[in-house]
């Protein structure tokens, strides 16, 4: 990648090829270069580039109106997108607080939780128990529930780290993810948490229901959700799901929680939800933790830009598609059929120690032992260097480091839900190319 100078600065000093055009699964850039988008960008345009009746959504809306300040105004378009989010939500979560990213949608979560323990009068609650490692956000509150050493370790100064619990890695541990024992094994881990902590104090716990961004599309082993939602009831411990990028069809159904039948008390949503059209974030609540809140006098918590009617008119049209498209049912679909590939460039690729998923979502891991699950050295960078080689094949892919951001390499792959089977064999062709 070359060195242009440039005011912007984003993380490192690496630069990106310059995006000129985007539509369906392919990107260009000024040069003319196509590629791939085999992770929709951050796992974030699930319903593909380009799409001509969101734009023209959005065109309608931006002729009326671009802004109303949501204390000022209610819009039609907001109400619509609320009401729609409610009824694709687990019975209860019928409340909708509209936000412009997942770190937004993250900390209106951790502080509608606490606001509520207030009303109710449950003042000593304020801990939120998470899992490590886990990426729920890049602000100080969403850092507080994360664990990503490189990430959160430099700011522990200067917030209240919370809490965590291992996250089930069942694949590291030896252990196997189908057998219910391994799902209680790790579940059982946040009831010890919890009486460790007291229970007094406990006031949720965040989990992503597969892990996204720190371990690498990993989902539950069995029988873990359920025992997580069973115990965050006995102890009185508000269960909120971070689907930021599980949501809005990524693991083949709209919800992840509804692969276990989850009723949670918070949903919070992103990435797929407005699928890169608009910064759009939404938190859902229960009913229940919202009326008390309101009845103590209003939740204390909002951003100047959420709820914006452009916002909230892309999210709609978003929604409509994935609908008129089927598209939660072609996650389902293709992502079966991308797992078959991906297990088949296993076979092939030793270095290749791991493959896991849920529809759409999906990852390798690249180890340097499949039996001792040790990963490759971590000075060799193996999750930057495999993005450079499928770039410049063409491939657009996602990496992270498996093992709190310190070792480990997964490469997620996670195309828009549009794909067909073509699309399919071309990624698979590039990730030959970029492996071999
Ligand atoms: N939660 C999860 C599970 C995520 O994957 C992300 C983004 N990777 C976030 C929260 C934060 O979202 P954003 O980057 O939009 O603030």
């Amino acid at each position: 990648m070359n060195q242009r100078p440039s005011h912007l600065f984003y993380q490192g000093r690496q630069r990106r090829p310059v995006l000129d055009q985007a539509r369906g699964v392919y990107m260009w850039d000024v040069d003319g270069k196509r590629y791939l988008d085999g992770s929709s960008g951050a796992m974030v345009c699930n319903i593909g580039h380009s799409n001509e009746n969101v734009l023209e959504a959005m065109r309608r809306q931006m002729e009326k109106s671009t802004f109303g300040y949501r204390l000022h105004f209610e819009t039609e378009a907001s109400e619509k997108l609320a009401a729609k989010t409610a009824a694709l939500c687990p019975e209860g979560l019928n409340r909708v607080f509209f936000v412009s990213g997942g770190s937004e949608a993250v900390e209106s979560a951790m502080k509608l939780a606490r606001q509520y323990a207030i009303a109710v009068g449950k003042d000593s609650r304020w801990k939120i128990i998470s899992r490590a490692p886990s990426y729920h956000g890049c602000t100080l509150g969403a850092l507080a529930i994360t664990s990503y050493d490189p990430l959160t370790k430099p700011f522990e100064p200067m917030m209240q780290a919370m809490p965590k619990i291992p996250a089930p890695r069942a694949y590291l541990d030896g252990l196997d993810p189908e057998d219910e024992a391994t799902g209680h094994h790790y579940a059982d881990m946040l009831e010890a948490q919890i009486l460790a902590e007291g229970p007094d104090t406990v006031l949720a716990f965040i989990v992503e229901p597969v892990g996204g961004a720190s371990t690498g599309a990993l989902p539950p082993p069995k029988g873990y959700m359920e025992r997580v939602q069973e115990i965050c009831r006995k102890y009185d411990v508000l269960l909120i799901l971070d689907e930021v990028m599980t949501g809005a069809g990524r693991t083949g159904k709209f919800l992840a929680c509804e692969h276990w039948d989850l009723q949670p008390d918070i949903i919070v949503m992103s990435k797929g939800f407005a699928a890169g059209y608009v910064p759009l974030g939404a938190m859902a609540a229960h009913e229940r933790l919202v009326e008390a809140v309101l009845d103590a006098g209003g939740f204390l918590h909002g951003y100047t830009y959420a709820g914006n009617p452009l916002a909230c008119a892309a999210g709609v049209a978003v929604i409509e598609e994935i609908e008129r498209q089927g598209l939660v049912q072609n996650s389902a679909t293709m992502g079966a059929k991308l797992m078959d590939r991906l297990e088949g460039l296993m076979q092939r690729y030793p270095i290749i120690g791991d493959v896991r998923g849920m529809g759409l979502l999906t990852a390798f891991e690249f180890m340097a032992d499949r039996k001792t699950k040790a990963p490759l050295p971590a000075h060799l960078k193996a999750f930057d260097r495999f993005v450079n080689i499928a770039y410049d094949n063409g491939l657009i892919v996602y990496s992270r480091r498996t093992r709190n951001g310190v070792e480990g390499d997964h490469i997620i792959v996670a195309p828009p839900m549009i794909v067909t089977e073509g699309h399919l064999d071309e990624i698979t062709q590039m990730l030959d190319t970029s492996l071999a």
